[in-house]
């Protein structure tokens, strides 16, 4: 970002540093056999930027939303992929809001520290989709536990994760006044759970991204994982997407970054008819229409960010957000395999690889066409189609 501060400036500096220890080959090596960048994750901690939004008092380094753009951006700007830690990131902001202190007091040193991951986060179910409000899976008091039965899909990180933030439902839909009432939030120790009534089965995937399917079989809980009031989860987890929306649209705006400096550097090497492939305008502007796109994009993900940081609800900004970075990725990407003809598809050039890992964004953790009704519906006043 142009004219940032200079502790922006810094940490970017040091996350680069950090990525390049994490080249190309490391990527590419994890990818063909679909293995968790541990490593790549565990340097993260250590360097203490996965903990960049806990408060000091818990041992983080309570840095704005903004601060931690800028650490998402950047790791995605290197070519490494943050989809192995981003949840950490964003995950933390319910708990941080909505945790009680003992809760807080509890994890959140630990989660600093590196000693538990908090990475995966159960909302996805198969049958209900984005219809969140429909989802199955129920949680029912019974003395000092819960009892959670159901299933979620696509819980990212799950096998690599010793915490799950959950939402099910503890009121029937039928019992509750509202709709968006009778879902809540859960905090599950995943190492505890795992074989006594959840099981967990990877789905694979076009790209390394751990996604799993979760099964829930009169799972027990202690009551005190339930997170704020029962009843209101839903609340906050929307609270909590607008966070995750804005640092998945930084993410994708590092993305955007690399492959327009990456397509600018192919097609000014790449001689054709004698001469830089780049020298062709039919090759310069799909390039330079990209900067544009992604400039554009990156001013909306940063202005996001600070209505987040200044306490105000940027659900507007954050679903703006993340709608123009993920489509200006998508388009650097479809720009850089052109650019680079047939090399694009070789895996040496880490194009292809890129190309797989950003088309996610336009379907998760939202799609385009849920953005799009939240903009007409909630923001312009049209008519609610659902
Ligand atoms: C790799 C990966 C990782 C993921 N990680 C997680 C995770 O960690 N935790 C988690 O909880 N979830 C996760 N998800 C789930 C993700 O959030 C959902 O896939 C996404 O929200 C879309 O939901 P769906 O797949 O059920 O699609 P559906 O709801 O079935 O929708 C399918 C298509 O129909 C469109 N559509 C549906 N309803 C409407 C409508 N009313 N108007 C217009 N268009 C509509 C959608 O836009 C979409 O394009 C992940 C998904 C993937 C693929």
């Amino acid at each position: 970002m142009k004219n940032e501060t200079e502790e922006l400036a810094e940490i970017r500096r040091a996350v680069r540093a950090l990525c390049e220890d994490f080249p190309g080959e490391y990527w590419r090596a994890k990818d063909a056999v679909r293995e968790y960048p541990g490593e790549f994750v565990d340097a993260l901690t250590r360097a203490g930027f996965l903990a960049a939004l806990i408060p000091a008092q818990y041992g983080g380094s309570g840095l704005s939303l903004d601060a931690a753009c800028v650490i998402m951006e950047e790791i995605q700007a290197t070519g490494c992929n943050g989809g192995a830690a981003h949840a950490q990131m964003y995950i933390m902001n319910t708990l941080l809001r909505y945790g009680s202190e003992d809760q807080k007091a509890t994890y959140l040193p630990r989660i600093g520290d590196g000693s538990l991951r908090l990475q995966a986060f159960g909302v996805s179910e198969p049958t209900s989709g984005t219809d969140t409000l429909s989802l199955k899976t129920r949680a029912v008091r019974d003395g000092n536990e819960y009892v959670i039965n159901g299933q979620k899909i696509w819980t990212s990180r799950a096998e690599h994760s010793d915490l799950m933030l959950l939402l099910a439902r503890t009121t029937p839909r039928e019992a509750v006044e509202k709709k968006t009432e009778g879902l809540s939030m859960f905090l599950v120790d995943m190492q505890r759970a795992l074989g006594n009534g959840m099981e967990i089965k990877p789905i694979r995937t076009m790209m390394n991204h751990s996604s799993c399917e979760v099964f829930f079989d009169d799972l027990r809980i202690p009551a005190t994982a339930l997170v704020g009031e029962e009843g209101k989860g839903f609340r906050y987890i929307l609270s909590g997407m607008n966070a995750e929306r804005i640092l998945i649209a930084a993410e994708c705006i590092g993305d955007a970054k690399w492959f327009i400096e990456r397509a600018s550097a192919y097609a000014s090497d790449r001689n054709v008819f004698a001469r830089p492939i780049g020298q062709n305008q039919g090759v310069q502007f799909p390039i330079a229409r990209c900067y544009a796109q992604m400039r554009a994009a990156e001013l909306m993900v940063h202005h996001a960010a600070h209505v987040y940081d200044e306490g105000g609800n940027p659900g507007e900004e954050a679903n703006m957000a993340k709608l123009l970075a993920s489509e200006a990725s998508w388009a650097a990407a479809d720009m850089c395999v052109q650019t680079h003809g047939g090399f694009g598809f070789a895996e040496e050039y880490d194009v292809e690889r890129k190309f797989r890992e950003a088309r996610l964004y336009t379907v998760a953790p939202i799609s385009t066409n849920l953005i799009l009704s939240y903009l007409a519906e909630h923001v312009l006043g049209l008519p609610r189609s659902y």
